[in-house]
């Protein structure tokens, strides 16, 4: 007797012969390449290793979590997003308070928990691409329908197109990325209340602003807009400013009711109590880590004018990152800058790189990776 549904088993199995979700096949995984060159510019990471003194606290709190490891952490995490809503409310002109705050692990899985929890299958998200190429694969992950909306050629938010395809559209999300990423650009408190009205308009929605980048802004940060606008929500994340990416530590800020809506789809105990005691450490150290983003800041703005000395276009760049062109060729220019010794990123912007503001060693070597491509070009 034949089996129709017998796997041929010559061969490797492919992720295409496995009883998949249709919507994932043929798909890949993000992933920006972590090649071994000596100065990798290319994921937006700080620098900057964690202070000895900070080094020395995380070690004290996770000694004295680990004596408790035999039991589950914190199911709501009370005494981090107690942390949390104390910096928001000491550096980013509002006030939240703890039942406002939620956190996990990393930003991605508060902007995932949020996609259960208001997206989903029958539903649909918009963003304004090019963007933060996350937002679209959780859309994927989670069975939202995905959107792509416009933007102008300087890389600001087209309003009138953004509010049209909002109005045509009528998403169930609506994802503002500020500073966004890839470009830098910072988005205004009056374009993100035009998207929220337009939104609200269409139908009941949640606007979801991703502030992963916002104390690199000269900007002051959106998280007041979520006051009187249940459908407002702020993330943030300490994988940048913080200097923490291995951490996974994110985190937003919204309505109350947002964050008991959020406890509906998340696991039990997402947060472990090794997390919880490192993020904790982490805020006792604000001062000297926002130190360190000043030191970014200005580093970035250095990048920005040694890049535009030399001849390149550069979007403003609110963020810990420039964006650079034009090249005919983006990919050949990112293969000569790492034939230099430096890894930078090609995020698929037709015509544009993007390179992380690092040590100032870093962007000398950077720097001089592209004077000499240029030299070269120009002979
Ligand atoms: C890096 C980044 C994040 C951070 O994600 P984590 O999961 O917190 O590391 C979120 N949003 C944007 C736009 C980013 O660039």
């Amino acid at each position: 007797m034949t089996n129709d549904s017998t796997t041929d088993t010559t061969g490797p199995v492919r992720i295409d012969d496995l009883p998949i979700r249709e919507e994932l096949r043929g798909q890949s995984p993000y992933g920006a390449p972590q090649l071994d060159v000596p100065v990798r510019l290319n994921t937006n990471e700080n620098p900057y290793p964690l202070p000895d003194a900070l080094v020395d606290r995380i070690a004290e709190r996770v000694r004295e979590a680990a004596r408790e490891l035999n039991r589950y952490p914190d199911r709501d995490a009370v005494e981090l997003r107690t942390g949390l809503a104390g910096y928001l409310s000491r550096t980013a002109g509002h006030e939240v308070t703890t039942a406002q705050v939620w956190a996990a692990n990393g930003s991605n899985e508060v902007i995932q928990q949020l996609m259960q929890a208001f997206g989903g299958p029958g539903r649909t998200a918009i963003g304004f691409e090019p963007s933060y190429s996350m937002h679209a694969l959780i859309a994927r992950g989670t069975g939202t329908g995905w959107i792509s909306g416009p933007r102008n050629e300087d890389f600001t938010i087209d309003v009138e197109a953004a509010k049209k395809a909002i109005a045509e559209h009528r998403p169930n999300v609506v994802f503002i990325t500020s500073p966004n990423n890839p470009t830098g650009t910072a988005v205004d408190a009056d374009t993100v209340l035009a998207l929220y009205d337009a939104a609200q308009a269409a139908r009941p929605s949640l606007v979801v602003v991703d502030e992963a980048y916002g104390e690199f802004s000269h900007r002051p940060s959106l998280l007041p807009l979520i006051g009187g606008r249940p459908h407002m929500v702020l993330s943030r994340t300490m994988s940048k400013a913080f200097g923490a990416a291995g951490l996974r530590l994110g985190y937003l800020a919204a309505d109350a009711a947002v964050v008991d809506a959020v406890q509906l789809v998340r696991l039990p105990y997402h947060l472990s109590s090794v997390t919880q005691a490192t993020a904790l450490a982490a805020l006792e150290h604000t001062d000297t880590l926002l130190g360190y983003v000043e030191r970014l800041k200005s580093e970035r703005d250095r990048i920005v004018a040694e890049l535009r000395a030399l001849g390149y276009e550069v979007t403003e760049s609110d963020a810990n990152f420039v964006q650079f062109g034009r090249f005919e060729d983006s990919r050949a220019v990112w293969r000569a800058i790492l034939d230099r010794g430096v890894l930078v990123r090609d995020n698929g912007v037709p015509g544009w790189l993007r390179v992380t503001a690092g040590t100032p060693a870093e962007n000398d070597a950077f720097l001089d990776a592209v004077r000499e491509i240029k030299k070269e070009h120009d002979a």
